[in-house]
């Protein structure tokens, strides 16, 4: 069996499994090469972090308490910006790994 073709950088993986890019690559049997997992595990990392300083957020849960009918609009709005974070975020590490 051939090792699979990394879907970040283009090489090909160091075995033949390779590793899971998601969320790097949400891309359903994308595989990638150990040197490009290494930014993936980063990436999870830095997006795990990101979650859990909103979701616990001091600021934030004043803010709801302050102004509790701004609730839904105020969570959507925090939803929204990490998701903008992370769209950003994935790009700047994908175009580092594939410079
Ligand atoms: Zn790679």
């Amino acid at each position: 069996m051939n090792n699979p073709k990394c879907c970040i950088c283009g090489n090909l993986c160091e075995d033949q499994y390779g590793n899971n890019p998601d969320p790097l690559i949400k891309d359903e049997g994308a595989r990638c090469c150990n040197k490009c997992n290494d930014a993936v595990i980063s990436f999870r990392i830095e997006s795990a972090l990101m979650k859990k300083k909103s979701s616990e957020s001091e600021k934030i849960g004043n803010l709801i308490e302050s102004n509790p009918s701004d609730k839904d609009i105020i969570m959507a709005t925090v939803d929204k910006m990490l998701s903008d974070w992370e769209d950003t975020t994935r790009k700047r590490y994908l175009e580092d790994l594939r410079k």
